[in-house]
């Protein structure tokens, strides 16, 4: 018999475009901020004048149901669509609203989202039947570091570092206009800008995997998506169950996913680093400390550093 999982937290991802007044933008955000730290739940919004994006954790769905639709009526949104997955431990230590230019970084505020539910918008069924089509390009719009752990099969990779360099990528690309192209990320809201800078780029095929990964996985586990799905938040990664990975930890030096284990030249402890700080003599270390305790004094020995700190994964 399995044991019930106990003490199961419950978290959604969410995103909705919709105009926000710039002189609301502060007040608003700390009102969010407030209520849902008052309910007791944590995690990461962020707010701009073009809509709201986020993940959020709480002990129960009603907690995190409830909240969201407080935070829709306090906006005069429709009811905001969610990507749910599961967690034993807390993906984010408190409650934070961020007031930002956008809510997902293209770096040009200018390109607006087509209405939701237009053509260009696949759900996983119609995703799944489309990737078995001849002729058909998969593009991942994340970054490399998240395509690494994980990608739908034959995906072409941009090899990003950021989503605002996805502009240039198109640039440079030499991607056919003419052909049917599918992209995809993790929650699909990179993908409702990218579809349009790919139309502004001349292309004029594309479509867009409704809700991202998250809302693959949810109904095709371990069918085309391979892999584990990067998360920006302490679980690093969700496995095709949408559960925490257990392959990976974040990176203590760079917040990438890290699953090459060293022994720290400083303090012995055993950790783990990225494929690309591995490479240099001084992240072979724990912690920042660690790796600039050596840098000044190399194979001088160290206290150990404990139990490390959580790291937080970078923002998309
Ligand atoms: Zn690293
Ligand atoms: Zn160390």
């Amino acid at each position: 018999m399995t044991k019930p999982v106990e003490n199961r937290l419950h978290i959604a991802a969410f995103y909705h475009f919709g105009y926000v007044r710039p002189e609301d933008l502060e007040s608003l955000g700390a009102a969010i901020e407030n209520e849902g730290d008052r309910r007791d739940l944590r995690g990461l919004i962020i707010f701009a004048g073009e809509g709201i994006n986020g993940t959020i954790c709480g002990t129960s769905v009603k907690a995190v149901e409830s909240f969201l639709t407080w935070v829709a009526e306090k906006l005069g949104f429709p009811e905001l669509p969610r990507k749910w997955s599961e967690s034993e431990a807390w993906p984010f230590r408190r409650f934070r609203v961020r007031v930002r230019p956008e809510i997902v970084t293209l770096g040009k505020p200018e390109v607006q989202p087509l209405p939701p539910k237009s053509q260009t918008h696949l759900s996983p069924e119609e995703w799944d039947r489309m990737m078995e089509e001849e002729d058909v390009l998969v593009l991942d719009t994340r970054n490399w570091y998240e395509t690494r752990i994980g990608k739908f099969k034959n995906a072409i990779d941009p090899e990003i570092e950021e989503f605002h360099e996805f502009s240039d990528y198109l640039d440079k690309a030499e991607l056919p206009k003419d052909k049917k192209i599918m992209i995809y990320c993790t929650g699909g809201i990179r993908c409702e800008k990218a579809v349009v800078e790919m139309n502004n780029h001349g292309f004029q095929n594309v479509y867009q995997l409704d809700g991202g990964i998250l809302n693959y996985l949810a109904k095709f586990p371990n069918r085309k998506f391979d892999g584990e799905c990067f998360v920006f938040d302490y679980r690093v990664a969700v496995n095709q169950e949408l559960k925490p990975t257990k392959l990976y930890t974040l990176c203590p030096h760079c917040g990438q996913p890290a699953d090459q284990p060293v022994n720290c030249l400083r303090c012995d402890i055993d950790v783990m680093v990225c494929v690309e700080c591995v490479k240099t003599e001084k992240y072979q270390t724990c912690s920042k400390n660690c790796s600039n305790h050596y840098a000044l004094a190399p194979g001088k020995k160290g206290r150990n550093q404990g139990p490390l700190p959580y790291l937080m994964a970078k923002e998309n």
